[in-house]
């Protein structure tokens, strides 16, 4: 049992329309992992834990889209419904909302790429980071290699994440990269309720 402390916040990537089943860059079984990322959020929110919430953020014409020679479908144009949360993804008011890749030539695949987040983090005091969401060859991965590298110890939500797989493998390899870094695996019932 991992017990929570003033040092630990909860990170979730990415859930967004666009990413989920039906979205134009939809990640299957996204919408699986909604109702357990909700479940980490109360408990994080219940003891006045920090909860940050990231979302892709792009301009019309992003690098990483198809016509601009990018790998991606025109994906999460900042503000259209594709961008946003869908409505069963109800985080509470004070959760941070990080906005990432907002310049049309900056790829951000890590939540930490030209963010405030570890300015956040560290104006809190923050230690320990419980990181999950979408999806898990992208975002989650890259997120947990920048919070490693700058000090952090992570926790792995492995309950709360998929992957694009593009690769069948990709997001099993990735899971297994996280932890050799030094990612705890955990899933919810290792936190308290
Ligand atoms: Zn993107």
């Amino acid at each position: 049992m991992e017990i929570l402390t003033t040092d630990d916040a909860l990170i979730i990537a990415d859930i967004q329309n666009d990413f989920l089943p039906g979205g134009t860059l939809g990640i299957s079984g996204g919408h699986e992992i909604v109702p357990t990322l909700l479940s980490y959020i109360r408990r994080f929110h219940a003891r006045g834990l920090p909860i940050f919430l990231t979302r892709d953020w792009h301009p019309p014409t992003h690098c990483s889209f198809r016509d601009q020679g990018g790998p991606w479908p025109v994906h999460c144009v900042a503000g259209t419904p594709g961008s946003l949360p869908p409505p069963a993804f109800d985080a509470p008011a004070s959760a941070v909302i990080i906005y990432k890749a907002i310049d049309p030539d900056q790829e951000a695949y890590s939540a930490f790429q030209h963010t405030a987040l570890n300015r956040h983090l560290q104006a809190l005091g923050i230690h320990r980071l419980f990181i999950g969401g979408l999806a898990t060859d992208y975002c989650v991965l890259h997120t947990v290699k920048d919070a490693v590298t700058l000090g952090y110890a992570v926790c792995l939500l492995t309950d709360g994440i998929r992957a694009v797989n593009l690769q069948p493998d990709d997001g099993h390899l990735a899971e297994q990269e996280m932890i050799r870094l030094g990612a705890a695996p955990i899933h919810l019932e290792t936190l308290p309720a």
